[in-house]
């Protein structure tokens, strides 16, 4: 079975969030699943770089079909921009590399809209995934195209337009990793799509007048996935379908919801290299030496016994960040402690550094990405934050679980599929794992919090819970068999899986 991979970031060459971890974690699984996987990338400065020269033997650059014509050559694109070949870091795998550095050789957020191309450069990374699904290389063609988010999302139209009259050459799957990202332009973009004039209509990529590279995907690929089975079923309502539910709901017989995995070679605190003491469920004094490193390290009072909370997480408000913020103050005076490491929304990183300012030595705020903060964060911390409003799946938490952090989260989308709440039949039945609330407000954050601590003040039941938190595991072992599967069903006749 030869799959095709299509995202724009990449675990550990290039990452804004949860699908760069996910786009260097699954393909490899899928590689031990028995599927023949390559990965197509744009050409972006951290991944042009970090991509091993070709071992392999059509190494050559392959000429694209021209899409755009004269527009895109006064913008610097070739009139057939180059794949090239290589292979990625650590798995060795083989990648395809859009390389026009026109488009992609920008420094900075990769999604960052700077020249207003966005729709033009990511159009023609979809149009490349949709060449090689179509056969472009001749000695390797996918039998499945499976794509990421709005970035991606016109590969499967392309791919239908390519094969028309007939069915594709490949079947694709289009996974959702947050639907509220739709990738959404004027219509003034639509001509340059090269797409046929009724494609910009309701039954096509038109969206209340824009052009919805979202829309895109989801009404021409052969499946929708997305990263937990809770959110497949809140998208196909309005409160969480973020006006694509109607679209989602007509094709609800295709949609279906894998949860994420973990990396564990790369979030464990048995093997983590940020740790000067690993530990585990059953070594748990490494962990009061995380805790004791990561308050020296965030300026934190030395208070052994106070709870100390953590935030790994870009700061927005989809994440529920502003009811942690309106609660710290609170969080302090019920003997907590706060660490708090993030990016986003400008007024809510000035709130939390305020928030900071109010209470030195007890909240802790770092502004920006820092991969080994965070490992040191989920390893410090004995609850790590999670309440978000919406959460298509969510990774802290997983990563929370493992470091025996304990997830305090809102019971939404993968986090009420990955986190066990702490009522009283579960803790009998030892499979409570964490704390879970419904109340979207900080009313119901703060009722969580104080159940957090009401719980801590009997140790060994709040013993048992980091422990059966760290025994669990979502290795991408599972997850992987169940795209494996879904490719089946949609390639029956695909060469046997070894
Ligand atoms: P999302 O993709 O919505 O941002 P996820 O929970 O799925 O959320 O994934 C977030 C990933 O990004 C995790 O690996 C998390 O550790 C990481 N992350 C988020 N913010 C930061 C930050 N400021 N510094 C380092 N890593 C971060």
């Amino acid at each position: 079975m030869r799959v095709l991979y299509v995202c724009t970031e990449l675990f550990p060459l290039l990452k804004t969030g949860g699908l760069g971890d996910v786009s260097g974690a699954l393909p490899p699984a899928l590689r031990e699943a028995g599927c023949d996987v390559r990965v197509l990338l744009p050409g972006f400065p951290a991944i042009r770089n970090g991509v091993g020269p070709s071992r392999l033997e059509h190494g050559a650059p392959i000429p694209l079909p021209a899409l755009y014509g004269p527009d895109l050559a006064s913008q610097g694109v070739p009139p057939s921009p180059a794949l090239i070949q290589g292979t990625l870091p650590d798995s060795g795998l083989a990648t395809y590399v859009l390389d026009v550095p026109a488009f992609f050789n920008r420094p900075g957020n990769p999604y960052h809209d700077g020249r207003g191309d966005n729709a033009v450069r990511f159009a023609l990374f979809a149009w490349a995934a949709a060449c090689l699904g179509h056969g472009l290389d001749p000695h390797w063609q996918p039998e499945v195209v499976h794509c990421n988010d709005w970035h991606t999302g016109l590969a499967p139209l392309y791919l239908r337009q390519m094969a028309m009259p007939g069915p594709p050459r490949a079947a694709t799957v289009f996974t959702i990793h947050n639907l509220a990202y739709q990738g959404t332009f004027p219509p003034s973009v639509f001509p340059r799509l090269g797409l046929p004039d009724y494609l910009f209509g309701i039954q096509g990529i038109e969206y209340w007048g824009q052009v919805s590279f979202m829309k895109a995907g989801l009404q021409s690929a052969d499946r929708i996935t997305t990263v937990s089975p809770t959110y497949a079923r809140e998208i196909l309502e309005p409160e969480q379908g973020c006006g694509l539910d109607g679209i989602l709901r007509a094709r609800a017989g295709v949609v279906s919801g894998i949860l994420n995995g973990v990396d564990y070679r790369v979030w464990s605190p048995a093997n983590d290299g940020v740790l000067a003491v690993p530990y585990d469920w059953d070594s748990l004094e490494g962990k009061a030496n995380a805790k004791a490193e990561l308050r020296l390290r965030m300026g934190l009072d030395v208070r052994p016994d106070a709870m100390l909370f953590g935030v790994v997480s870009r700061l927005t408000e989809q994440k529920g960040l502003n009811l942690v913020e309106a609660v710290a103050d609170e969080l302090v005076s019920m003997g907590g402690q706060l660490a708090v490491l993030g990016a986003g929304e400008p007024p809510l990183e000035q709130a939390f550094l305020r928030a900071a300012g109010r209470n030195p030595g007890q909240i802790a705020v770092e502004i920006g990405y820092d991969e080994t903060l965070a490992h040191a964060i989920m390893a410090g911390a004995d609850v790590i934050l999670v309440p978000s409003r919406f959460e298509p799946c969510g990774l802290t938490q997983l990563y929370g679980l493992r470091y025996g952090a304990v997830p305090l989260v809102h019971r939404v989308g993968g986090l009420a599929d990955s986190v066990v709440d702490v009522t009283p039949q579960n803790l009998d039945a030892e499979r409570a794992t964490g704390i879970a609330f419904d109340e979207f407000s900080t009313q119901g954050l703060r009722a969580a919090l104080r159940r957090a601590f009401d719980l801590s003040a009997h140790p060994q039941v709040w013993r048992q819970v980091q422990q059966t938190a760290m025994r669990q595991r979502f290795d991408w072992r599972g997850p992987a068999n169940q795209y494996v599967a879904l490719y089946r069903s949609l390639a029956p006749h695909a060469a046997p899986i070894a």
